[in-house]
């Protein structure tokens, strides 16, 4: 028979048996079907614990012993019946049958427990039941055993054990009947036979010589419970029968138990008046109450702590940050709160630059880590006691208290720098820096959190805006400047909407004829009173706002409009390329290279009729601003680099950024005439843009002498008030004269 299935196999078996034995008369039939269904289950019983690993074998071990000490009783029982031809009371088959109980009590406990913090409550549980259940037994049946004198004591114990056993059995098995839960098949033969064993005690001990029959449906019920145990242990669930998930809280059939357990004092009480008894055993009920009363309270106390630890547990989570452990913006505020009551009180708010690059090229798990190395750097910075959080997204904040705003600045600094060394992120070596901005309550001033928190923030986005990883801290100018800028950005808005806005168009010239074969589009802001407001005044702040998104969209849209119109005009007089200035932040938008493409395809403009034209500055840190070049350059849109040789990495770029064009910068071109050194970077450049087979574009050509110059040394293209100024409608016919002398 193999074990795998022999544990449904023998359970099934041994039912059959325990009919068959029931239906026998008393004798060596039945006796020899009882021995051997007795030692087969023992057999299979320490086959199955065998098999088990060593580290669950203990209890089963226990439960062996008790079936042994039953299956002997067995033999005991039936010797004395066929060689002595009586049954003597009490027997050796007696000590044996009741000296399992305990063994049986402890390996169905151990077998059946939760986990492991539920076990004190469980071993509570099982004591209020067995005191209830024990008090009921006391009362009815074993204390009129015990006080029956007419009986010899041992008589008297042996006949009270029995009643006694039943209850503790019942008390482990009580709460296996009422769990709720998936059990495995090994629980649920555990469960059917200790119910079985259960069900012929209480017979035994409360239907004594009732009939014959009877009795004999208590033998069989024990039998059947020796085979329900041994498939029990044949299971292979029974490595580990313990119900594998337990409710997070106590059931209802739980709580009912209990409570019926607690109950049984009063009932008893009210039935002893009904029935009105002269002898109430007023001691054991006063015993029972007390001690039911005692677990009643160990076992809420115990409920109570657990409810405190959920409950501080759920706290911490919600003030946490999950993801650094860091305060998170609720606890920030709550402690800012109490802090400003209290006294002086600075606070540091801080934004990663960059982090959003990051986010898109490493993968959100490397944003992760790098956050939580912010996270910890914060932490080292400032001392224990100051309060460090993470406000959301890649925005921190720390609260130190009693210190003057230099020692702040101090601080800031130093968060500043302990952020500058790069950081390892899923083996990424990454650079950061953070923009910071301070403010306190040294004024003075009542100061609330949420106006303590504005404050620092617009520190921090001024310092945001001044760029780099800086610290600043607020002043009132700030507010002001903000205004100011706000309502610049709505004025422009505004303009837009009512059509303030217009372009003009310069010429990029061919050395020497002087032929026009470009046009850079430059934007104009007539202002109803101010009158003409110059682009290096408003682009910028077009850029702060944001506007200059929407703006540039139009700019867009209307040049390219143009260039298809002037071609159609002018044939081929007409220039063979439009330019149009985009800034940094429109780089920026992930949507900006579709945009193009939408224009190109709504106007008819070809790709390679485009010039965008760029600084140095909007792609210098790469990210999203370099991968929109990279999108326009494939689709065929020429680059420019504008005002090219300011920057501070000019060379660099040009071996990451795919550039069609140098604009080489007016300054450059200023001083082409002068004698000596001046002229030297005007000639490198040139170089360099031949030599890369770039296009150079001198800017700013104001006289004839430059131009030629120019021309002297090299340079085939150029724009500039010479040639022409920047207009609503050049004048594209062939033989306009803009020379320069060949
Ligand atoms: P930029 O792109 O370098 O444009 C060239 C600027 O130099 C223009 O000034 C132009 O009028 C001026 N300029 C051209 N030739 C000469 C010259 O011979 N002498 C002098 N002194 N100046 C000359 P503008 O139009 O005031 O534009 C200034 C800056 O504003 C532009 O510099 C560009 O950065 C920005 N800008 C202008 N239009 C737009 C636009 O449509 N979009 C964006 N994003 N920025 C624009
Ligand atoms: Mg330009
Ligand atoms: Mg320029």
């Amino acid at each position: 028979m193999g074990t795998e299935r022999g544990w449904l196999w023998w359970p099934v078996c041994g039912m059959l048996a325990c009919l068959v034995y029931v239906g026998l008369p008393d004798g060596r039939v039945s006796a020899v079907l009882s021995a051997v269904v007795g030692f087969a289950s023992l057999v299979l019983l320490v086959a199955g614990v065998r098999r088990k690993a060593a580290a669950h074998r203990g209890p089963w071990w226990i439960f062996a012993a008790g079936l042994v000490a039953w299956v002997a009783g067995d033999e005991i029982y039936a010797y004395q019946a066929i060689v002595g031809g009586a049954h003597p009371y009490p027997s050796w088959a007696d000590a044996a049958y009741l000296g399992a109980y305990p063994l049986f009590v402890v390996a169905i406990f151990r077998l059946t427990r939760e986990r492991r913090l539920r076990e004190l409550a469980a071993v509570i549980d099982t004591a209020m039941i067995a005191t209830g259940l024990g008090l009921v037994y006391w009362l009815f049946v074993i204390g009129p055993i015990v006080r029956d004198d007419t009986m010899p004591a041992l008589v008297r114990a042996v006949t009270a054990a029995y009643p006694t056993a039943g209850v503790l059995l019942f008390a482990v098995v009580g709460p296996l009947l009422i769990r709720p839960g998936r059990r495995s098949p090994s629980v649920w033969l555990l469960t059917l036979g200790s119910t079985a064993a259960l069900a012929g005690n209480l017979g035994y001990t409360l239907l004594p010589g009732v009939d014959p029959l009877l009795d004999r449906a208590v033998f069989g019920a024990f039998l059947f419970s020796y085979c329900c145990f041994a498939g029990a242990a044949l299971h292979p669930s029974g490595d580990d029968p313990v119900v594998r998930r337990p409710p997070p809280h106590d059931g209802w059939q739980r709580i009912a138990m209990l409570t019926a357990s607690t109950l049984l004092v009063p009932a008893v009480l009210f039935a002893e008046a009904q029935r009105g008894t002269e002898h109430v055993d007023i001691e054991a009920i006063g015993v029972g109450a007390v001690i039911l009363f005692a677990l009643m309270l160990a076992r809420l106390s115990g409920f109570f702590a657990t409810v405190q630890r959920q409950s501080d547990q759920l706290e911490q989570l919600a003030m946490a940050d999950e993801l650094t452990g860091l305060a998170n913006r609720r606890l920030f505020e709550q402690d800012l709160a109490v802090a400003l009551r209290d006294g002086l009180v600075q606070v540091a708010v801080l934004d990663l630059n960059g982090f959003k690059e990051i986010n898109d090229t490493f993968g959100h798990a490397t944003g992760d880590q790098l956050l939580t190395v912010v996270a910890q750097r914060l932490r080292e910075a400032v001392r224990d006691d100051d309060v460090v959080a993470r406000m959301g997204g890649d925005e921190f904040a720390v609260l130190v208290r009693e210190v003057s705003p230099a020692a702040m600045s101090a601080i800031a600094e130093r968060i500043s720098a302990s952020l500058r060394c790069p950081a390892g992120a899923n083996g990424q070596q990454l650079l950061v820096s953070a923009s910071v901005g301070t403010a306190g309550n040294e004024t003075g001033e009542e100061i609330d959190t949420d106006e303590m928190l504005r404050r620092a923030d617009a520190a921090m986005y001024a310092a945001k805006r001044a760029g780099g990883g800086r610290h600043l801290r607020y002043t009132a100018d700030l507010d002001a400047q903000a205004t100011v800028r706000a309502r610049a950005g709505a004025e422009l808005r505004a303009a837009l909407e009512a059509g303030q806005f217009h372009l003009v168009y310069q010429p990029i010239v061919e050395l020497p004829a002087g032929r026009i074969v470009s046009v850079e589009a430059l934007v104009r802001w007539t202002h109803p009173e101010r009158g003409f407001v110059s682009p290096a005044e408003f682009v910028p702040i077009a850029e702060d706002t944001g506007l200059i998104v929407e703006l540039g969209e139009w700019i867009l849209r209307q040049a390219c409009a143009q260039a298809v119109t002037w071609f159609a005009e002018y044939g081929a007089a007409a220039p063979q390329r439009i330019s149009v200035n985009v800034s940094a932040r429109q780089l920026a938008e992930p949507g900006f290279a579709g945009l193009v493409a939408a224009v190109l395809a709504e106007t008819g403009l070809r790709p390679e009729q485009l010039v965008v034209e760029l600084t140095e500055t909007a792609v210098f840190d790469g990210g999203q601003a370099l991968r929109t070049v990279e999108a326009l350059h494939r689709r065929g849109v020429r680059i420019a680099l504008d005002d090219f040789g300011t920057g501070h990495s000019s060379l660099t770029l040009l071996q990451t950024v795919p550039v069609d064009v140098l604009k080489v910068d007016k300054s450059f071109v200023d001083k082409v005439t002068m004698a000596g050194r001046h002229a030297v970077i005007a000639t490198a450049l040139i170089q360099v843009s031949d030599g890369l087979g770039l296009q150079a574009v001198a800017e700013g050509v104001e006289t004839p002498e430059q131009a030629d110059e120019l021309y002297r040394l090299g340079y085939r293209l150029a724009q500039g008030y010479h040639f022409g100024k920047p207009v609503r409608q050049p004048d594209f016919v062939p033989d306009a004269v803009y020379s320069a002398r060949p």
